[in-house]
């Protein structure tokens, strides 16, 4: 993360949801990921694995987690993507990194989607 980049903020939805102050629908947990299904999914499967630690975004987590931290959450992924049924037909994973990436919340999430047709990468501007 930059010097300039947002401080972690302990208040942020997905804290609050780590700390079981507000209810998740949970898909998955292990040491240190958790996984949640998303409150206004974009499609049939739209889960959330997030770390347990306070990391803001991708850029924060690959810079300061530990090698155990990282390999939990990757195999966190997969394991979720596998137990949704989406491994066989395909699925797309999405992790929004600040502003032109339009993330909301500032606790690092990689988004799971699938069960239909996804459609190519992004829009053209
Ligand atoms: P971002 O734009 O930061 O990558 O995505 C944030 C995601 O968090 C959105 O898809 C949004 O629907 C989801 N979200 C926001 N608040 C909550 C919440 O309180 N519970 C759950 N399960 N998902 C949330």
């Amino acid at each position: 993360m930059s010097e300039r980049a947002m401080a972690y903020d302990p208040g942020n939805i997905f804290a609050r949801i780590l700390r079981g102050e507000i209810p998740c629908k949970k898909a998955f947990e292990s040491e240190h990921a958790l996984a949640f299904h998303d409150i206004n999914p974009q499609a049939p499967v739209h889960i959330l694995v997030i770390p347990k630690g306070a990391y803001v975004s991708l850029d924060d987590f690959s810079a300061k987690a530990s090698a155990a931290e990282i390999v939990d959450f990757v195999r966190a992924v997969g394991e979720v993507a596998r137990a949704a049924g989406v491994a066989q037909t395909g699925y797309r994973t999405l992790a929004n990194h600040g502003q032109d990436a339009h993330q909301d919340v500032a606790h690092f999430h990689v988004h799971i989607f699938g069960g239909r047709r996804l459609g190519r990468m992004i829009t053209k501007a």
